[in-house]
């Protein structure tokens, strides 16, 4: 199993630009060698410039074109930086104190990576659950499913509306038909049997999450809770101020970005770099953007 390295391991690329492109080139995020897009002759790099051969041409362009350091204040190396110390759940006050970056620099980066990760999400196409698993869902709007077995493989969506329709139609698609589903009373929720087949146990949160019931085919007392799903919100709960609702889906995302990536995280971000071009193909969440543009005045950059 390959582990997340060591900084020291990585600390050469975070302290040198030159060696942070190189291994940004290694890693192909950033390319070692580019066609002209206006003439179609070949470039060559000098520094982070890309110079077009052909005298007449004069096509310039920036190593860090359509990725998410282009235009941006902070060194990228010290970008990669955030995103090691992020990724090793260091927290932005000890990101700060480790670093010596302003405080809204790392927010602003911070906010990029969470952004980064979930945009690269994988969606798990294939059902979760399968015979005899238990299935709990949640009917918040984030339309959480959690599986409960030693992987606890999760995934979230949004959804339009709570309706029985739209539910329903996401259970079918999601969860395996031979599943056992445990979900709270939520009305949308009382045809999941009739309807689909899928057994069905629904617990009544107000008597704290827990419900007996006795077998029918056994008649042995059978206790049933949807502590899983309230764990987890529990910790990521923990991880927002309470009044950033609004950053919730996206740290639940992050949240499980991270179960998907349990071994080399570094790496995985990098992969995301790689599939993801500019900050703008992130999301249509234009405040990371305006931060980008208004953050001039940050004293980031160290010569
Ligand atoms: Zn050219």
């Amino acid at each position: 199993m390959i582990h997340t390295p060591s900084y020291r391991e990585l600390q050469r690329i975070f302290e040198s630009e030159a060696q942070a492109i190189e291994y940004l080139q290694e890693k192909e995020v950033l390319s070692k060698q580019m066609k002209c897009p206006k003439c179609n002759q070949s470039m060559t790099l000098n520094n982070t410039v890309f110079d077009c051969v052909k005298r007449a041409c004069r096509k310039r362009m920036s190593i860090f074109t359509n990725t998410i350091f282009y235009g941006a204040n902070t060194p990228y190396n010290r970008v990669l930086e955030i995103g090691y110390l992020w990724i090793i759940e260091m927290k932005h006050k000890s990101i700060k104190t480790f670093t010596g970056m302003s405080p809204t620099t790392i927010t602003r980066w911070l906010k990029i990576f969470k952004e980064l990760v979930s945009f690269n999400l994988e969606e798990e196409h294939q059902q979760i659950g399968g015979q005899d698993i238990i299935v709990e869902i949640d009917e918040s709007k984030f339309g959480t499913r959690v599986e409960r077995t030693p992987q606890q493989k999760m995934f979230a969506m949004i959804v339009e509306d709570r309706s029985a329709d739209t539910l329903l139609k996401q259970i079918e698609k999601h969860i395996h038909p031979e599943s056992v589903i445990y979900s709270d009373m939520w009305k949308g929720y009382q045809n999941i049997y009739s309807w689909l087949g899928i057994q069905h146990h629904a617990i009544n949160h107000s008597q704290g999450f827990t419900m007996k019931d006795t077998n029918p085919v056994t008649g042995e007392i059978q206790v049933y809770h949807t502590n899983t799903i309230e764990a987890h919100w529990q910790v990521i709960k923990s991880k927002i101020p309470p009044r950033e609702c609004r950053y919730l889906f996206t740290e639940l995302l992050v949240f499980i970005w991270k179960r998907q990536n349990p071994h080399d995280q570094f790496e995985a971000l990098i992969r995301c770099l790689r599939r993801t071009a500019k900050i703008s193909d992130l999301t249509n969440n234009t405040d990371i953007i305006e931060e980008m543009k208004t953050s001039d005045n940050d004293q980031t950059r160290s010569h």
